[in-house]
């Protein structure tokens, strides 16, 4: 499969040490020592910048990124989608060989695949997910769906081990799939990192067109009306809001603009009990650079392609381009919320 040419310009990670660089020489913080392994799941809706967080989380030391867990059956298994790393999901070093129950990944048939999507995966709907608060449809999922879960949750016990990791990332964002994990605390813990970006922003950029580049050559993603996109921004956020009371002392909420800015400041300032200071840095040259390595990452944004010294954009173009329309429709379907992440929204 033909990628764009900035991947070949790409670092690896054997290029760089090659190179005498030191993977980390970007990073001042790194996640603080954690008595047992730890995930950490990124919830938001999505084009709020994830897949750069993960990147970035995932090149801390002792760290890595399994990119959006939830497509694992979908996007990797059945469409042998592009890891991150750039080999097909069949052809990678890291998928292939690990094991859900006593079959490994690559002899899993589609037809398992299709239900796993259905059941536990992406393809799952809102309705076959236990209501984030009620407890009888909760308790039915569970019953339902305890087998996989086991399973589910050997894979990432062993995504822990394959990878040598104390730390992994899952970007898969939905307050949905993020229930498989939520009670599921045996050989990890797990926390939950809240990303929100400004409605007229995630607007902006659901409208545009923007290529796949993990399937084939051409393919789109899905482009949203502004009052489709907004709908679901506002929908999403609350469920993901829940996790403050669902899991108050394992939730953290950071806004990407603050995180484009100053990504280490951000995640030090508002998920401070995770991070800590780690030798070596140069933190404060230029606050929106970090240092990416490739991620065996299933799915997400191209972004999660682009490696080496990466500069955050936080990308503020909307605010010239969207409509009057739009900013109203933000405002009224997003306004409280918004401002109560610390969006100035104008009045309603
Ligand atoms: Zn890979």
């Amino acid at each position: 499969m033909h990628l764009p040419d900035r991947h070949s310009r790409a670092f690896s990670p054997v290029q760089m040490l090659e190179n005498g660089l030191n993977m980390h020489s970007a990073v001042s913080i790194g996640f603080r020592q954690h008595a047992r392994p730890l995930l950490v799941y990124i919830l938001g809706w999505g084009r709020s910048g994830s897949s750069v967080m993960a990147n970035i989380l995932g090149s801390m030391p002792d760290a890595a990124s399994l990119g959006e867990m939830r497509y694992l059956w979908d996007r990797g298994v059945m469409e042998d989608g592009i890891c991150g790393c750039e080999a097909a999901f069949s052809e990678c070093a890291f998928w292939p060989d690990l094991s859900f129950g006593a079959q490994p990944l690559k002899a899993m048939d589609s037809e398992r695949a299709r239900a796993l999507t259905r059941s536990i995966g992406s393809g799952a709907r809102r309705r076959q997910f236990p209501g984030l608060h009620n407890e009888r449809s909760r308790k039915t999922y569970f019953d339902r769906s305890a087998g996989d879960l086991d399973l589910l949750m050997g894979l990432y016990a062993e995504a822990f081990e394959r990878s040598q990791s104390r730390v992994l990332i899952d970007a898969s964002k939905s307050p949905f799939y993020a229930l498989n994990l939520l009670y599921e605390q045996r050989s990890f813990d797990v926390v939950f990192l809240h990303l929100v970006r400004d409605p007229r922003a995630v607007l902006h950029s659901w409208k545009k067109r923007k290529p796949r580049e993990d399937v084939s050559e051409g393919q789109l993603f899905p482009r949203y009306s502004s009052t489709r996109s907004l709908l679901q921004w506002a929908v999403v956020n609350a469920e993901c809001e829940r996790f403050a009371h669902l899991a108050p002392d394992r939730y953290y909420r950071v806004r990407f603009e603050d995180f484009a800015e100053n990504w280490q400041r951000a995640l030090a300032t508002d998920a401070a009990p995770l991070f800590e200071q780690v030798p070596g840095g140069r933190g404060g040259e230029n606050s929106r650079a970090a240092l990416v390595h490739a991620q065996h990452s299933i799915s997400g944004n191209p972004a999660r392609f682009i490696l080496g010294e990466v500069t955050l954009d936080p990308n503020t173009s909307w605010r010239d381009e969207i409509s009057g329309t739009d900013r109203r429709l933000a405002r009224m379907i997003c306004g409280p919320a918004a401002r109560r992440y610390g969006y100035v929204m104008g009045a309603v």
